[in-house]
């Protein structure tokens, strides 16, 4: 793990590369680097016991160029602020690479959600989204779930800004239950577009995903859904890791039985299918066909690289290879889906989400999917033609020459103000 590579920096430095390729003035390059503003907060909640007890929080909002700023809420103890900055920037380039009309933002609370009661949550949840209250709304920001909350803090973020603006504005928020006015398909879009981008780059290389062994690092909502979406194509995964370690079985397993071992027993180490107990780093070096990182960001930095043996890799996760790795897949000509296509689905069914919310009228699972499938096919095209175009051999590179061109437009057909 490289703890200390600075995604922040890591996030300049992708900026820089496309940029490169490209013909936006300096200053312009520069504003798409930082983000327009952060809020840092101080969060006091009382616990269960009574006591009183403090929690450091940020909301990031990168860029607002091409529309309100829209990213995640993740609750962890290694937020930081420069991890917040780069977690938003990556969901500016994020919608730019598909195509949705959003800017980026993200937020993150320092907290191990695994130490504290579902009451102190909620209670920490509504106060996070009382000092948000000021600075989201339909138009202008819109949290989603991210690493470690899900529904139902989205359920209680709705309900609280709702409380206090006294109206009813369910796409304020998006990842929420259906019931509260979620989408279905929601909860498996951020596991479906690592699929379909990976079955997308096969198809391009001319492999065949059918008969391709697949790794997958990280358990959770994207990696395992991933994981049963790879296996429902034809693929087959021999490995996987959650934060307890990993499981490796060569002729493959079945996910969706190991997800059932994960929620049964707080891991999927143990899980019977397994022949052999593997650590997280056997899973990054496995030799597979198709590798997919679905945990934190610096999960694969220049040392642990070398050692990478798969094929093509979809960047389930965001930032999972520091730049340092990247230049070493570069060398070995590893074909690395990046974290801004890969994972987009996520952020691509919150905008149909929001969209429903707005009309007030729900789609069926079916539309769903087949237009994240169009829009996450269509940006793969986009990425291979000017992979091509400006004959690259980093497919984050294109990603970004495709992003910081569309944000740049925006920024310049805006004009002056003031
Ligand atoms: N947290 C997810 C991401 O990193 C989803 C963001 C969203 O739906 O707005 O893309």
């Amino acid at each position: 793990m490289a703890a200390d590579t600075n995604p922040f920096e890591s996030l300049q430095s992708q900026i820089d590369d496309a940029a490169a390729h490209l013909d936006i003035g300096d200053g312009v390059i520069e504003r798409l680097k930082h983000p327009e503003r952060v809020l840092e907060t101080n969060l006091t909640v009382e616990l269960d016991n009574g006591d009183l007890e403090r929690f450091k929080a940020f909301r990031s909002q990168f860029n607002g160029d091409r529309g309100p700023y829209k990213g995640g809420i993740r609750y962890h103890p290694a937020v930081s602020r420069d991890e917040v900055k780069a977690l938003s920037g990556w969901m500016v380039y994020k919608c730019a690479t598909v195509g949705i009309p959003y800017g980026g933002g993200k937020g993150g609370i320092v907290v191990d959600p695994t130490e504290y009661s579902e009451s102190e949550l909620e209670r920490l949840t509504r106060a996070f989204a009382t000092e948000l209250r000021p600075l989201i709304g339909v138009d202008r920001d819109i949290p989603a779930p991210d690493v470690n909350t899900g529904q139902r803090e989205m359920n209680w973020i709705k309900d609280t800004y709702e409380t206090l603006e006294n109206t009813t504005e369910p796409g304020v928020i998006t990842g929420k239950n259906i019931t509260s006015g979620g989408s279905k398909g929601r909860v498996e879009a951020t596991g479906r577009s690592t699929v379909l981008a990976a079955r997308e780059a096969f198809d391009y290389l001319a492999k065949d995903l059918g008969g391709a062994t697949v790794a997958v690092q990280g358990y959770g909502n994207a990696g395992w859904i991933a994981a049963k979406l790879i296996d429902e194509m034809g693929a087959t995964v021999v490995a996987a890791s959650d934060s307890s370690g990993g499981i490796y079985n060569p002729d493959g397993f079945d996910p969706v039985a190991a997800k059932k071992h994960k929620n049964e027993t707080g891991s999927i180490v143990g899980y019977e299918e397994s022949e052999e107990e593997i650590t997280n780093e056997d899973v990054l070096t496995m030799d597979v066909d198709l590798l997919i990182p679905a945990a934190l960001e610096n999960a694969i930095d220049g040392e642990l690289a070398e050692e990478v043996s798969a094929d093509v890799i979809s960047e389930a996760a965001n930032g999972p290879l520091t730049p340092e790795a990247d230049a070493v897949m570069e060398e070995k000509d590893v074909f690395v889906i990046p974290d801004i296509l890969a994972n987009a689905g996520g952020v691509t069914v919150s905008y149909f989400e929001w969209i429903q919310n707005r009309q007030r009228f729900a789609w069926s699972e079916e539309r769903v999917n087949d237009e994240l499938e169009t829009i996450i096919v269509d940006a793969f095209d986009a990425l291979v033609e000017t992979y091509e175009e400006h004959d690259l051999n980093n497919p984050r590179t294109a990603a970004y020459v495709v992003a910081l061109q569309r944000v740049a437009d925006a920024y310049n057909e805006a004009g002056t103000f003031p």
